[in-house]
């Protein structure tokens, strides 16, 4: 069977990944949008949700591409519709909020994936074969990029729920949380606000976990110049270090693996597995950190986000 897919939300990620990644990947294909203001050439469009879920009868699944604070009420829409469900990162605005849905997923017969992306990315799967039987002695996390460049004129990602430097940052704690051997859990937070937006613009955590290990995360998105998505791990048998995201992978200075990341087509050949299976997979760890950072997390204030136009 080939799952017919509607994109709701045809905004940046849609365009740039899930539109290739669905033509890419054999067993499902798109056959609808559903957008407030965005339209694809030669693909069926509606302009919300429920119009898509009342008129579009032969649409098996929808991909969430809207941003976060609009997920639960949209999902929960179409598993009572009888849809599979993606649900793109963050996969919602609170953590509880996802029980319901993961309940009616389980009950309706339908699969739910939150899908994080930069599991997907090809240095993660060897980083956490390799961590899996060393001594980890500290973990480093930089993610550090300019919202100017990746997050023009985003206003939800401002607003709250939509979280900030955490935005990124939770990149960072999907792979954190599948390559580590062992659960982590926050000891310590600082988050900064700038005085003008409800939500972070740069934060610094403390990880620790049972044996002890002292592991640093520092999100920032004031980053002009190079960017870094690196994770660094020291172990009893010399650093490991994941940078770009997770598409490379290099140990004690020899690099391991190189390569440029096809993150999205493995989401949906894994989205086309579950749905095959019958099963969800649905794993909450990076969103509870998240969560116990604005938690546990002090506030600053620091300068006012402007950027042209707003
Ligand atoms: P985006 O460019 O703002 O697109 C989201 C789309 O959702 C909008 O174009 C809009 O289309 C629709 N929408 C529905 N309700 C909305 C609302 N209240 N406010 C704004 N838009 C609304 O965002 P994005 O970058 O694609 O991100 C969407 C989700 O994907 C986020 O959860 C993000 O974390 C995740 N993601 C993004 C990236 C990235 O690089 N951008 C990477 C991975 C994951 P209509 O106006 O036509 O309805």
């Amino acid at each position: 069977m080939t799952i017919r897919i509607a994109i709701v939300g045809l905004g940046k990620i849609a365009r740039d990944q899930h539109i290739p990644a669905i033509a890419q990947t054999d067993g499902i294909e798109l056959a609808a949008v559903a957008s407030r203001n965005a339209t694809l050439d030669g693909v069926p469009h509606y302009s919300t949700i429920d119009a898509l879920l009342t008129a579009a009868l032969d649409i098996d699944a929808v991909a969430l591409c809207t941003p976060p604070q609009g997920r639960r009420v949209q999902a929960a829409a179409a598993l009572r519709a009888g849809k599979h469900v993606l649900l793109e990162k963050p996969p919602g605005a609170t953590v509880a909020e996802l029980a319901p849905l993961i309940d009616a997923a389980r009950s309706g017969g339908r699969t739910l994936f939150a899908a994080w992306h930069s599991r997907f990315a090809p240095a993660v799967e060897p980083a956490r074969a390799f961590l899996s039987d060393r001594t980890i002695r500290a973990v480093r996390i930089e993610w550090k990029e300019d919202v100017r460049v990746w997050h023009p004129g985003q206003e939800w990602i401002w607003q709250s729920g939509g979280l900030g430097v955490f935005d990124p940052g939770i990149n960072a704690l999907s792979i954190l949380t599948r390559i580590l051997p062992r659960p982590v859990f926050l000891t310590e937070a600082e988050l900064s606000f700038p005085g003008n937006r409800d939500a972070p613009i740069a934060a610094r955590l403390t990880f620790s976990d049972v044996t002890g290990i002292s592991m640093s995360a520092e999100f920032d998105w004031r980053q002009t110049g190079p960017q870094s998505w690196d994770i660094h791990v020291g172990t009893d048998t010399g650093d490991l270090t994941l940078s770009g995201g997770g598409s490379k992978l290099i140990h004690d200075r020899r690099t391991l693996i190189d390569e440029v990341p096809t993150e999205y087509a493995g989401i949906y050949r894994r989205f086309v597995e579950l749905v095959a299976r019958g099963d969800s997979d649905v794993d909450l760890s990076p969103l509870v950190h998240t969560a116990d950072a604005f938690m546990l997390g002090q506030r600053r204030i620091v300068e006012a986000f402007t950027e042209p136009g707003s």
